[in-house]
Order: C-alpha cells, then sequence, then structure tokens
C-alpha cells in the first residue's frame, strides 16, 4: 500500500470514527460549510445529515431563526461575541481558539426545548491554517432543571414558602437598580405582627408557626404575584416590594392587607385590646433624598417603628426620610 492510499484509509477511518461517535458533533470547514454531521448529531437534532452537508445551514438543527452557533464564532475569532448569542459562556482559554457555551435550544423538528452544554473548537493544519471546527453538544437538561429547582428552594423561606431573607436582599437591590435607572416610583412595605410574642407563649410554637404562614398567604393573595415580591423578613416581620408603585399605590395595597389580616379573624385573646390578630405596617417610597436599598428599608421602618408607637393595627407612611 502506498502512502497515498495509506492516507486514504486513515481519512475514511477518521471520517467513520466521527460518525459513530456517541456525543452528537458536526463539523464546518474553512469556509462555514458542513463536512460532518454525525449520527448522534441526527438523532439529537432529527435533522439528517443529507439537509445539510455541504451548506450553512447548521443553525437550522438548532433553532427556529437564522444565527450563528458556536462553531462559527470559532471561525470568525469572535470570541467576545459569544454572551450575545449563549446563555452562559464558559470559555476558559481564548488563546487556544476554542470556545464553550450553554443555551437552552428549541429544536425546530420538534424534539422539544433542551438546554445543550456546547464546546467548538478549530483545527489547523501543519502550516497552522484553520482547515475545520469541530463542535460537540451535551444534553444536559436534567441537570439544569434539578439546579434550577435547587435554586429555588434555596431562595424560599422553609415555613411560609413565600421569599426568604436572602432572596429579598438580591431581588430588592435590582429593583433599586431598576427604579433609578428608569425613574419608576418603588415603594417598601414592612409588615409585623402586632404581639406576636404572646400569642405564641400563650398557644404555642405550633400555633405560631400556623399563624404565620395564614398571614404570609395573606399578603400573597393582596399582592401582585407577577410583579410585587413577598419576602419573609426575619421572624414575624413580612417586607413587600412594590416596583412601579408610589406612596398612594403602596397605602392602598397596605389598607387591602391590614383589611384582609382583620377578616380572617384569627383568634388571640391575649391580645391588650383585641380580640383577633393585628399586624402594623410601615409604608414608603424611594425618594431623591434616598441614596442606596438600605435607605427606604430605614425609611419602612420608622414608619413601622411609629405604627406600633402609635398603637398598633394601623399603617403610617413616611413621605421623605432624612439621611
Ligand atoms: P410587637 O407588637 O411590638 O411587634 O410585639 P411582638 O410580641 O410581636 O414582638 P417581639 O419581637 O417581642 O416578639 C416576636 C416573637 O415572634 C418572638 C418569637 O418567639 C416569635 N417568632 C419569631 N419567629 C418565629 C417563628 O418562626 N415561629 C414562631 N412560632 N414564632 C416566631
Ligand atoms: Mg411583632
Ligand atoms: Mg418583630
Amino acid at each position: 500500500m502506498n502512502a497515498m492510499m495509506r492516507e486514504a484509509k486513515y481519512h475514511t477511518f477518521a471520517v467513520q470514527l466521527m460518525e459513530h461517535l456517541v456525543v452528537p458533533t458536526f463539523v464546518l470547514d474553512a469556509a462555514g460549510r458542513v463536512i460532518i454531521w454525525n449520527r448522534a448529531c441526527e438523532r439529537m437534532t432529527g435533522v439528517p445529515a443529507s439537509a445539510v452537508l455541504g451548506t450553512r445551514r447548521h443553525w437550522t438543527g438548532f433553532y427556529q431563526q437564522q444565527r450563528r452557533c458556536l462553531a462559527d464564532l470559532v471561525l470568525e475569532g469572535a470570541s467576545a461575541r459569544v454572551a450575545e448569542f449563549y446563555e452562559i459562556d464558559r470559555s476558559l482559554d481564548c488563546q487556544t481558539g476554542a470556545l464553550s457555551a450553554e443555551n437552552w435550544c428549541v429544536f425546530p423538528t420538534g424534539r422539544g426545548r433542551r438546554y445543550l452544554a456546547i464546546d467548538a473548537g478549530p483545527i489547523y493544519a501543519d502550516d497552522g491554517t484553520l482547515i475545520a471546527v469541530v463542535e460537540t453538544l451535551r444534553d444536559i437538561t436534567a441537570q439544569k432543571e434539578a439546579q434550577s429547582a435547587l435554586e429555588l428552594l434555596a431562595s424560599l423561606d422553609g415555613l411560609t414558602g413565600i421569599a426568604n431573607r436572602r432572596a429579598f436582599d438580591v431581588r430588592f437591590e435590582s429593583e433599586w437598580e431598576l427604579a433609578a435607572r428608569s425613574g419608576q416610583p418603588l415603594s417598601l412595605l414592612m409588615i409585623d405582627i402586632d404581639h406576636f410574642k404572646i400569642y405564641n407563649d400563650h398557644l404555642g410554637h405550633q400555633c405560631g408557626d400556623d399563624c404565620l404562614k395564614r398571614i404570609a398567604q395573606i399578603i400573597v393573595g393582596e399582592t401582585r404575584g407577577d410583579v410585587d415580591i413577598v419576602a419573609r423578613y426575619g421572624g414575624e416581620e413580612f417586607a413587600v416590594v412594590l416596583p412601579h408603585a408610589g406612596l398612594d399605590g403602596a397605602l392602598s395595597v397596605a389598607h387591602r392587607i391590614l383589611e384582609a389580616t382583620d377578616r380572617a379573624a384569627i383568634p388571640h385573646h391575649e391580645a391588650s385590646s383585641q380580640d383577633r390578630v393585628t399586624i402594623s405596617i410601615g409604608a414608603a417610597s424611594r425618594n431623591s433624598e434616598m441614596t442606596s436599598p438600605a435607605d427606604l428599608i430605614a425609611a419602612a421602618d420608622a414608619s413601622l417603628y411609629a405604627a406600633k408607637q402609635r398603637g398598633r393595627n394601623l399603617i403610617v407612611a413616611q413621605r421623605s426620610v432624612a439621611a
């Protein structure tokens, strides 16, 4: 067998190897045309090799509309643009020209929505010219969903199921930034159950827990689920972030929560003047004197303190707070 025949044999073997690789893989030549679209790639995308070989239509395997795949970005040397096209850029070493990313893909062939981990690396000839790019894909939907479920769990309060303090801090900060940029109003309610220590002491911790759950449900029921953030701020204190709401809007939500709590008529015979559980609410809105989220919390806290001082089961609003 002469050298040329040997080389041709190795070439055929290399192509066969790639064809049967269990990892979904496709290869583009230096002009961006598909030269290999392996069996696993056919199985993953539902697109047969015959539909894409020799074309630049590899994107049809993964996306509804024409767009760049990771292999295209490698060809273009456009590592800086990965974040523009992919949910996560995991490229570690741009020196090699290889890129890694993750993305949701809705396969046009109707194979559903899958989350893919994608690697694309260049292949160079001996003289250093780029001759091809290999892209490999891994379906990591199950891991992504498990991770999202864990993240959700870590952001919820175990007792009431509403956002916990950590989630509140993150989301409140981002709403603050949005409001600062857009100039839209932002309000905050701080809600504290009145005489809850006595309630707990007389009825027991279990009843105290049930009461906390009821109050959380009442607050959730009176707020906009898709916009407002209801959180357990700590102990028997709740916080409600009201994006796009000025003080008047915040006050009307506060009144609804106070009235709904009254209607729930949770028995509390030990309370000084009431026969049912009541709450006090401090309301505040972002204003030009405030420079950070902590300022708005301080204003709502001061209002809540005033509500307690004035006798509880009422709402106090603070229009502005001095720094
Ligand atoms: P005020 O009207 O001034 O708010 O008085 P209060 O008694 O409600 O306030 P205080 O801060 O004195 O007591 C709060 C109580 O809340 C004490 C604590 O035992 C109870 N508490 C905090 N977290 C929980 C919880 O997760 N479960 C139960 N059952 N009780 C809790
Ligand atoms: Mg209290
Ligand atoms: Mg309290």
